[in-house]
């Protein structure tokens, strides 16, 4: 397995590297990184969060020049992906002396005017903005030795293409080019040959993956409410044992504090920790004296972990294969599990992409109420109880029950008991809820109403199977799910809803009978 060391990277960017918690090269930047470095151009095909920016962003960075001047120009197709890689790159380069300024349409010119005066060494922008700076003769492409086209599918997409080949004309012909695209259509392909040199083709693309026996689902929050989020999944689903993938190191150790500090039984396991740590860990997850590990890939990798409950990704995979591979710690031998992932709207595209390449149902799912939890932890107190009443030793409490009856009424004792034991605090929700796309209809599908709901303990896997098996619909056609507490909605195929109306009106459903209908159109 290769590390950022072996790729000759200075010291700096090393260090940035290990601040920032990377413990290895991503499979994209396994290969990009070395083609770079010696000098070629490279065609990648690799999607957002599989690292792709960091591929082209270190080499970048370690072989910038000391001069001032324009060296680097990387073009994207919005702004925002403009100002997210001088991002990246700023963090990379933290320590390596680089000038980075992202330009783009929207912000006042003169501002980015003043930046490049100041001698920027790599401009990040969009087509449009960039040649606005050629005409105005305040971006000279003299000194441009790499060029990068980032997302260059979504940049031909939108129009760009006349743009982007004036800038590349205009930039020397014994530069280095590097073009990055989630895919590889004729006219991407055709891009590159023309502009790029003997170039070297990457392809990131994952296999057909599945994981069958797992219930996968995802949550969507805004990033400040992530913590918060967590913690109510594993309220309401109170994990025997679970494993909470973070990406880097100083997340799950940032992770494993705030969870210790809320009072769940949760210990981190990453490759900073010596064998004789790690050990030590994972005896006291086997034996269930910790209920959550918090881990990185790596450290999962290399370990012998045993089966749990509920994968929980805390972020989103690097790619599918990082996906597959994770939550494949669950729903062993026949048995189900559960696959939680917590994303942020920004992650909204990257979640897709691991559902298509992954060929899952990762199905979206509102955040458990307040009461949710509240309700969950009332049956698992009911059930508590009656292992309780199995036993029989409860004399010293029957005598207690005998005196305080002369006082009370037996049921009005209990309730109070139970009031005191389950000890529930008035809490407000605090977690804004974030929507999806899921809310509007998709084109083409037909949205049904179902009478059936979370206080039935239906969940999305059951109105999945009852309508793959009923229907003969395949599970992958079915679209959004939404499930409230007495009602359901989900989106199937137009053609289909006549069809999945008709076998599934009167099936049941977790023991209920169903109505099913068509939605009534949002207001
Ligand atoms: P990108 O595909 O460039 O948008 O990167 C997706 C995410 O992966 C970003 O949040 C990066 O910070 C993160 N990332 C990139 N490389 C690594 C790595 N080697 N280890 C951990 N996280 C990484």
């Amino acid at each position: 397995m290769q590390t950022f060391v072996d790729f000759g990277l200075k010291p700096s960017i090393l260090n940035a590297l290990s601040e920032l918690g990377y413990e290895e090269p991503t499979p994209v930047q396994e290969q990009a990184i070395p083609l770079l470095l010696e000098g070629h151009d490279v065609i990648a095909q690799a999607q957002t969060g599989t690292g792709k920016t960091a591929a082209f962003a270190l080499p970048i960075i370690q072989k910038i020049q000391q001069q001032r001047v324009p060296q680097i120009l990387i073009l994207t197709p919005t702004r925002e992906l403009a100002m997210q890689v001088a991002e990246a790159i700023f963090r990379y380069g933290k320590g390596s002396k680089v000038s980075v300024v992202p330009v783009y349409g929207g912000q006042p010119i003169f501002r980015q005017l003043r930046a490049l005066e100041q001698g920027i060494q790599i401009v990040v922008g969009t087509p449009g903005r960039i040649m606005d700076h050629m005409r105005r003769g305040t971006l000279a492409l003299d000194q441009i030795h790499t060029v990068v086209l980032d997302e260059a599918d979504e940049m031909l997409d939108m129009g760009f293409i006349e743009d982007i080949e004036y800038i590349l004309q205009q930039t020397p012909q014994e530069r280095q080019t590097a073009l990055f695209s989630a895919t590889m259509p004729a006219d991407v392909i055709n891009l590159a040959h023309r502009y790029c040199q003997d170039p070297r083709r990457i392809n990131i693309v994952s296999e057909q993956l599945t994981v069958p026996r797992t219930r996968q689902t995802y949550y969507e929050v805004l990033p400040r409410d992530k913590l918060d989020a967590l913690t109510r999944i594993l309220d309401a689903e109170m994990p025997t044992s679970a494993i909470i993938f973070c990406r880097t190191r100083s997340e799950a150790d940032t992770l494993g504090e705030s969870l210790q500090g809320r009072g769940y039984l949760a210990e981190v396991i990453h490759g900073d920790l010596a064998q004789t740590q790690r050990d030590r860990v994972m005896k006291r997850f086997r034996e269930s004296q910790v209920e959550l590990l918090v881990a990185t890939d790596v450290a999962a990798r290399g370990l012998d972990i045993p089966e749990v409950s509920h994968v929980i990704n805390y972020d989103v995979p690097n790619d599918a294969e990082s996906y597959v591979h994770r939550i494949g710690r669950t729903g062993r031998a026949g048995r189900t599990g559960e696959a939680i992932t917590i994303i942020t709207p920004r992650e909204r595209r990257q979640m897709m992409q691991i559902e298509r390449m992954s060929k899952a149902r990762i199905t979206r799912q509102r955040l458990p109420s307040l009461a949710d939890v509240a309700a969950r932890r009332r049956e698992a107190f009911k059930d508590a109880l009656r292992d309780v009443m199995a036993e029989d030793n409860l004399d010293p409490y029957i005598l207690m029950v005998e005196e305080m009856g002369e006082e009370f009424d037996i049921v009005d004792l209990a309730a109070g008991a139970f009031k005191l034991l389950l000890n529930e605090a008035e809490e407000e929700d605090t977690i804004t809820s974030v929507e999806g796309d899921g809310i509007g209809v998709e084109p083409g599908m037909t949205r049904l109403f179902l009478d059936v709901g979370r206080s039935n303990r239906v969940r999305p896997a059951d109105i999945v199977g009852a309508i793959a098996n009923e229907a003969g619909l395949p599970g992958r056609t079915i679209g959004s799910i939404d499930i409230y507490d007495r009602f359901a909605f989900v989106e199937v195929p137009a053609e289909y809803a006549q069809r999945v109306m008709r076998v599934l009106n009167g099936t049941t459903l977790r023991g209920k009978k169903v109505r099913v209908s068509i939605a009534k159109p949002k207001r």
